[in-house]
């Protein structure tokens, strides 16, 4: 069974905090932070402490 670390932050979708973070590099050198919730599986990404969508961050490795 995964066991991952809570992180204390809340699921942009549910609420709850069951969230795990996973950073990440992205070619061009921008971290980001790809969090994913275990209780609704809600994923997103983060940059600088904001969320962004997934577009934006597609828009980021493609250029
Ligand atoms: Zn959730």
């Amino acid at each position: 069974m995964e066991h991952a670390p809570e992180t204390g932050l809340t699921c942009v979708s549910c609420g709850q905090n069951s969230v795990i973070e996973i950073e990440m590099k992205l070619p061009d050198g921008t971290e980001v932070v790809f969090c994913s919730c275990h209780v609704c599986e809600a994923r997103w990404w983060a940059k600088e402490g904001e969320a962004v969508s997934v577009d934006g961050i597609i828009g980021l490795v493609s250029d």
